[in-house]
């Protein structure tokens, strides 16, 4: 007889595994489907390994500055053996605590296998699980993304990396070619850099992360060049080919036309991730995807199929641990607690965690231009801040942007010394929806980055 639950779901990312031990310790019966490595990419391949590895180079970077603060070290050394065992012990450390936790659970039976839609009968939905198929009416997907192949002609002629595999590697790179110049390619390739790789960054758009304001990416753009990263923007690749003693060449041509060949012992492909929705067979239950197979959900998360829902990058409203989890979080006090809430009321947050980090919150400068909105925008560059001088951190600055008319804040960003940080004091703040003239009367506490916020607002004016 067909097994039924009251839930099913499918992938262990950074919102499924909750809702299923939430819906379990009230009682319900609940299957989860994990057909890779339990904890999904935030564990295995991506926040929690790739800020490891940067913690490393981080200690490294700081080792060689020695002079800076007033001390000598001799030669440096990196031990790789060392670092990967750091990343994949926390790799495999928290992935079995997930895979424990959630197989330990009262009321939940653990599916190691990629699931995929049967049909549906009445309100039941029919899942595969491996050989065997179950039913439940509700099913929430949790399946995340892979990293995007690269349509290169000769692709398929030579080795690439994913992050997966560039965090497992055997010896550091001697020269890491990496395809993509947003947040994975700069994380690591800072990273790697910083590790002892030669290191370039071949990116499509005009500059380094292209989604930013000028200022910011500029500001990175240096630290990369200043670090001795080759960075070739504006550069499209053309084909891959083995090199002849080894490793990759890429040939690319730049914007004037001109073609080079940049040839490396290593090629890291951070073009983008792409839903892992095509093995689900969606169209068996009638969920619908967008044209780049983002599964469709309306601002409660719900699919196209009633009782379906889909949470995390999957459904392409975020791209980020932080906004799968908050998934979770609409999607049980919507079940569980008769709340209506929606993601479509967060503000987006992200961070990128190369040196100096950029923390970001709701509107960047450009978007606030675009949206029709009376805006005041103040900015301080990092090198006039206290505590940045005094930790010899004074590359970035700081930018605030509010609404004239409703004194609210639209966005910051703070790209420095812990910007990751710091811009959480607005995202935190933004969220009252008070007036920033409340914020210029806290105190704040001193010799902090943060410290600057309240007198930065002094300085708001209108944008020209
Ligand atoms: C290199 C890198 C660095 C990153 N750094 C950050 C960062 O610093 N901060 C941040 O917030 N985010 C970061 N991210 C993004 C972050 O990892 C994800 O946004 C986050 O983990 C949310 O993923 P998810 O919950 O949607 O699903 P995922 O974590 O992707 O998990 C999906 C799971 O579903 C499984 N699965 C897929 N299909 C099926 C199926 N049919 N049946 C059963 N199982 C299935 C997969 O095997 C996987 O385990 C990074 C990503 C990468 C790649």
């Amino acid at each position: 007889m067909m097994k039924r639950y009251d839930a099913i779901v499918i992938g262990t990312g950074q919102s499924g595994p909750s809702i299923g031990s939430e819906l379990a310790s009230r009682g319900r019966k609940v299957a989860v489907a994990e057909g890779y490595r339990f904890g999904g990419s935030c564990v295995n391949y991506g926040c929690r390994p790739t800020k490891t590895l940067i913690a490393s180079a981080h200690a490294v970077h700081m080792a060689r500055r020695g002079a800076d603060f007033g001390f000598t070290t001799g030669d440096i050394t990196v031990d790789w053996a060392r670092v990967r065992e750091r990343v994949v012990g926390i790799i495999e450390d928290t992935s079995r605590e997930i895979e424990t936790w959630l197989r330990g659970a009262d009321g939940v039976d653990v599916y190691p296998v990629f699931a995929s839609f049967e049909g549906r009968e009445g309100d039941q939905y029919r899942v595969r699980m491996g050989d065997e198929v179950i039913e439940a009416p509700l099913v929430f997907l949790n399946t995340g993304t892979s990293a995007r192949a690269p349509r290169i002609p000769g692709i398929e002629s030579v080795e690439w990396l994913d992050s997966e595999k560039a965090l497992r590697l055997e010896s550091v790179p001697g020269h890491l070619i990496i395809l993509g110049g947003s947040y994975i390619g700069l994380e690591m390739g800072q990273a790697f850099r910083r590790l002892g790789s030669e290191v370039s960054i071949v990116e499509t758009s005009e500059c380094l992360i292209s989604r930013e304001d000028d200022d910011i990416k500029h500001a990175v753009h240096a630290v990369f060049e200043r670090e001795g990263i080759h960075v070739f923007t504006d550069s499209t690749p053309l084909r891959a080919e083995p090199a002849p003693h080894g490793g990759v060449t890429l040939h690319v041509k730049s914007k004037d036309g001109a073609e080079h060949a940049i040839t490396g012992t290593h090629w890291l492909n951070a073009i983008g991730r792409v839903p892992n929705s095509d093995r689900l067979n969606l169209p068996a239950v009638g969920i619908e995807t967008d044209g780049r197979g983002f599964v469709v959900v309306n601002e409660f998360l719900e699919t196209t199929a009633p009782g379906v829902y889909a949470l995390g990058d999957v459904n392409g409203k975020g791209a980020f641990t932080h906004t799968s989890y908050q998934d979770f979080e609409i999607v049980r006090d919507n079940l569980l607690h008769g709340r209506q809430r929606k993601w479509t009321d967060r503000v987006q947050t992200y961070a990128l965690f190369t040196d100096p980090p950029l923390g970001r919150v709701g509107m960047s400068e450009n978007e606030a231009r675009k949206s029709g909105k009376n805006v005041l925008m103040a900015t301080k560059p990092m090198s006039s801040i206290g505590r940045a001088i005094e930790q010899a951190e004074t590359d970035g600055l700081i930018k605030l942007l509010v609404d004239a008319d409703t004194e609210k804040f639209l966005g910051a960003c703070v790209l420095g010394f812990h910007g990751d940080e710091v811009v959480q004091a607005i995202s935190y703040f933004m969220a009252t929806g008070a007036s920033y003239r409340v914020m210029m009367e806290t105190l704040p506490i001193h010799p902090t980055i943060a410290e600057f916020l309240p007198s930065i607002l002094g300085e708001l004016k209108p944008l020209e």
